[in-house]
């Protein structure tokens, strides 16, 4: 994240911060020496999903090849072999957001899943005229759940304004808290806009009204260091396809007491500690909320993603995405007819715009000939859309492969687009 903290760490010589050279960095991925209609591939929809580096592959083929078994339940060696390597993971991420402890780290199959667990198992307590707060610029993963939950139990959803720049309102926000908030939940970087919201400050807020925060860090967590404790969130949720680990694998960091507080979300073996048709009793937090067979290759594939993230240094990569975002936001903006839509202060390396009278998929599909892959749409942000009058957007999102060239093949092909079009 570019974030002039993090900026100034990843610049100003802290000694963990090593040499970033993107080509080796490149080397590691071996789906970017692919090419696309006969151009080298120009990856930029890392937002959407990243790439994985061999050694996230090498991670899971190893499992499946040596050593593969279902967890918590073998007597036998490679159950239990795995179970430990499993459970390695969860401390791993424990101290990848600095936890306090591996039981607050729960697996889900992605950030959305983690979103609905605290909406049911947190949120089923809550009743009518509750409220719960979001914002304007939340993926609709954290928007549904919320008014699944508004049907469910009556409660009333307040939506933070974002400011015409795309930065966060913090003076709305505070206006919103009051007695009846029973929880915030809000984006720690959108996906769209690419605007880092100043989490600290609203956590702190929330907590002076006595109110716990979720953050949705499945954006946050890929481009800078996250802390939960620093933070003092309370419930931090991310998903590992974004970290350039496998699909089907997210974290839930939830504190200790208030996941102990918490009922199941699922139901089913392994989060239980007795069942009789009488009555079953659940299992502690967090196999409590890990109902079935857990996804066993894919956290082992997250946990190698977070080494190989860990190894690069995550100073080195913010500052990294820090250069692509300025000369991209430089380079955009020479194309004439091209507005950015998002322009706060504080950016993670995610662009969104849109040429005058050429629709997003328009410009999707011309510049994917020249090999060039960014998202087109409404990115899971229809209310977005509605804020800035746009049915859709294009959006070019960074990851730690890309480089400046990259970002002007993407200019040059939007030169083409205008061609084409105009
Ligand atoms: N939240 C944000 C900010 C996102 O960008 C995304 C995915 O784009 C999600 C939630 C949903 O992620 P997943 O589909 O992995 O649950």
């Amino acid at each position: 994240m570019a974030t002039a903290e993090s900026l100034r760490t990843a610049l100003v010589g802290d000694n963990s911060v090593r040499a970033f050279d993107v080509e080796r960095v490149r080397a590691d991925f071996p789906v970017l020496r692919q090419s696309v209609h006969g151009k080298p591939l120009v990856y930029l929809d890392s937002g959407a999903s990243a790439q994985k580096p061999t050694a996230v592959l090498e991670a899971m083929d190893e499992v499946y090849r040596s050593c593969y078994a279902n967890v918590h339940r073998g007597a036998y060696y490679f159950s239990q072999h795995l179970t430990d390597r499993y459970e390695g993971v969860r401390a791993k991420v424990a101290r990848f957001l600095n936890a306090a402890s591996d039981q607050e780290i729960v697996f889900t199959r992605n950030v959305t899943e983690a979103i609905n667990l605290v909406a049911h198992s947190f949120g089923d307590k809550l009743a009518a005229g509750d409220e719960v707060i979001i914002s304007e610029m939340e993926h609709h993963a954290n928007i549904v759940p919320w008014q699944l939950l508004r049907d469910r139990r009556g409660i009333t959803l307040k939506v933070v304004p974002v400011a015409e720049d795309g930065s966060f309102r913090l003076d709305a926000y505070e206006s919103m808290l009051g007695p009846k908030t029973r929880l915030v939940a809000l984006t720690h970087v959108s996906n769209v806009l690419g605007t880092v919201t100043p989490m600290k400050e609203i956590i702190r807020l929330a907590h002076k009204a006595g109110v716990p925060v979720l953050v949705d860090g499945a954006q946050a967590v890929v481009h800078g260091k996250v802390d939960v404790r620093d933070l003092d969130a309370d419930f931090y949720a991310f998903t590992g396809h974004k970290l350039y680990g496998p699909t089907a694998i997210g974290v839930l960091y939830g504190k200790a007491e208030l996941l102990k507080a918490m009922p199941p979300f699922l139901g089913g073996g392994d989060m239980i500690r007795t069942v009789s048709f009488a009555e079953t009793t659940y299992a502690d937090p967090p196999h409590r909320f890990e109902a079935g067979t857990p996804p066993i290759v894919e956290a082992i594939g997250l946990g190698a993603a977070i080494d190989y993230v860990n190894a690069i240094g995550q100073d080195a990569i913010a500052a990294h995405e820090a250069g692509l975002l300025a000369h991209a936001t430089e380079r955009l903006s020479q194309v004439k007819g091209l507005t950015i839509i998002g322009t706060a202060k504080e950016k993670a390396a995610i662009i969104s715009f849109v040429l005058d009278g050429i629709h997003p998929h328009d410009i999707g599909t011309i510049v994917d000939r020249e090999g060039v892959a960014i998202r087109v749409g409404h990115h899971c942000a229809q209310p977005l859309m509605e804020r800035f009058g746009v049915p859709a957007t294009a959006r070019a999102s960074m990851g730690l492969y890309n480089t400046p060239g990259e970002i002007d093949v993407l200019a040059k092909a939007l030169e083409k687009v205008k061609d084409i079009f105009g």
